[in-house]
């Protein structure tokens, strides 16, 4: 019997664990400099949070939730995305009672069950924010700015920011009106989901990637047509402020959200880098999200991008992360005497806070140099038992081969200069 991992999982290790890393390092650090807090929220929910919370006639909550029976005979469900529970846990813990708007951010695991490609997986890392309390279009401008931030402080610069609004529960039904009727005279050409789309969720057929749902709908009714007066407002407020920042934007009114709770502002970042789809990120505002999982009529906004397809473009782009390779001292003993100490002395450079390593396979010496070779060490400690009864290493510099002696109690001092 072999094992192998389940179908769209990975085990990421080594340089890819690295990457990864980078990448939620960076999110964080900015993160923190917009002053967004973790929430850390389970990896199942009850299976009706997301029902509610991403909407019954999504592709997501109808095809692709790993949805189970525990033992209790719960329903529940491995959590598809993160903003239901997001916004599950500020109702449930009264997160509104602050006076400030509150501003998270979240970096985990989310499972769909899709066809695996490449950078899309069955399990797949969300990093995402959200803020709730505020509906001023600074915040959308804010968010839309801490995405573009994050992705180019990683090094990614083919970007391109897409930009839209779907309006509101106000303007909105009079453009689906129009759409559906114009959607019904073409019904014949479009692909089957956009054709079963057209009665649950009408607005998808704008942004299916079908060419010839594209051609067929091209003349279709945008809701830019169609936007109140609040919309509107809140819209070219939002585009001033990205104007200010020096933030380039190209207006899609093709850019859709399909359900109810969604309004205004709807963003994606496009990477020039990967692919045909190159969307590395998606979000927008969503003011009638809290009230459908049961809270207040509280405002929010956020953005989600997945790490798998940002870590994809960063590998495309060939960027290099500068990681610190190798270790600083690797340790080599041999004979009795030098082993009974050598735990204690690495145990000291470790708590000095020197990157180092030594021999477990009772290896030769000169299969210990070897392995410090490998692992790039810059210095080398040899200990032996005549060196051993002097109290004394030998401390080698790997570059350039010269060799000195250190007493045990110079060793820290001695390589702690030579590494500043
Ligand atoms: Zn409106
Ligand atoms: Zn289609």
């Amino acid at each position: 019997m072999k094992f192998q991992v389940p179908r769209g999982t990975a085990d990421v290790f080594f340089e890819e664990a690295e990457l990864w890393n980078y990448i939620e390092q960076t999110s964080k650090e900015i993160f923190k400099r917009y002053n967004y807090k973790e929430i850390r929220t389970p990896i199942f929910e009850y299976t009706e949070l997301f029902q509610r919370g991403v909407g019954e006639t999504t592709d997501i909550v109808e095809k692709e939730m790993y949805t189970f029976t525990d033992r209790g005979g719960r329903s529940l469900t491995l959590r598809p995305e993160g903003t239901a529970s997001v916004v599950r846990a500020f109702v449930e813990h009264k997160l509104y009672a602050n006076p400030d708007p509150t501003k998270l951010y979240y970096i985990g695991p989310m499972f769909r069950y899709e066809r695996p490609q490449s950078g899309r997986m069955r399990q797949f890392t969300q990093v995402g924010v959200e803020v709730l309390g505020s509906s001023d279009p600074a915040i959308d401008a804010e968010v839309i700015s801490l995405a573009i931030r994050i992705f180019e402080e990683m090094g990614l610069t083919n970007l391109r920011l897409e930009l839209n609004s779907v309006g509101c529960p106000v303007c909105r039904p009079l453009h689906r009106e129009k759409l559906v009727t114009h959607l019904h005279g073409v019904k014949e050409k479009l692909c089957k989901d956009c054709q079963s789309r057209l009665e649950r969720n009408p607005m998808r057929v704008l942004d299916c990637k079908n060419e010839t749902c594209q051609e067929v709908t091209k003349d279709a009714p945008t809701i830019d047509q169609h936007l109140c007066e609040d919309c509107k407002s809140h819209h070219e407020k939002v585009k001033a402020y990205l104007d200010q920042m020096g933030i380039e934007y190209v207006e899609n009114p093709r850019l859709v959200r399909g359900l109810d709770y969604y309004t205004q502002t709807a963003f994606e970042i496009i990477s020039k880098d990967i692919g045909a789809v190159g969307t590395i990120c998606g979000g927008g505002r969503y003011n009638g999200l809290v009230a459908e999982i049961g809270g207040n009529d509280v405002p929010g906004i956020g953005f989600a991008f997945s790490l798998e397809r940002v870590a994809l473009a960063l590998k495309e782009k060939g960027i290099d992360l500068k990681l610190a390779k190798g270790i600083d001292v690797y340790f080599v003993t041999t004979g009795e005497k030098a082993d009974s100490v050598s735990m204690k002395i690495l145990d000291d450079l470790r708590k000095a806070g020197i990157k180092a390593e030594k021999d477990y396979l009772g290896r030769k010496m000169k299969a210990q140099m070897k392995a410090a070779d490998r692992l790039q060490a810059k210095y080398v400690l040899i200990l032996g038992d005549d060196e051993f009864e002097s109290k004394k290493v030998i401390l080698r510099d790997m570059a350039s081969g010269e060799q000195q002696e250190v007493s045990f109690d110079d060793i820290i001092p001695v390589l702690t200069s030579k590494l500043r």
